[in-house]
């Protein structure tokens, strides 16, 4: 029993030192990633001067890469020829 507990405040003891490490270690994000941000469809990230940003409400930001919507306007001229043969 008392094995036990020596274990269990062995695991407290060593949890609430890698937690308080892990506060000490986290730092602020560079400027690199302050100027990056992700494409909303490909999730790759880009430097911010090179997205295309939209507002969808008052929070929500967008983010589009020039591949994205180059290939979403593709899909959308496809979609319009389609709809053009079809009528
Ligand atoms: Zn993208």
């Amino acid at each position: 029993m008392l094995t036990a507990l020596a274990i269990l405040f062995v695991v407290v003891l060593l949890g609430s030192i890698a937690y308080g490490f892990s506060i000490v270690v986290r730092r602020p994000p560079t400027s690199a990633e302050l100027n990056t941000e992700r494409c909303t469809l490909c999730r790759r990230r880009f430097d911010k001067a090179r997205l295309i940003e939209r507002e969808a409400g008052d929070t929500r930001v967008f983010y589009f890469c020039n591949e994205c919507i180059t290939r979403l306007a593709s899909d959308a001229e496809a979609l319009r020829a389609a709809n053009e043969i079809s009528s």
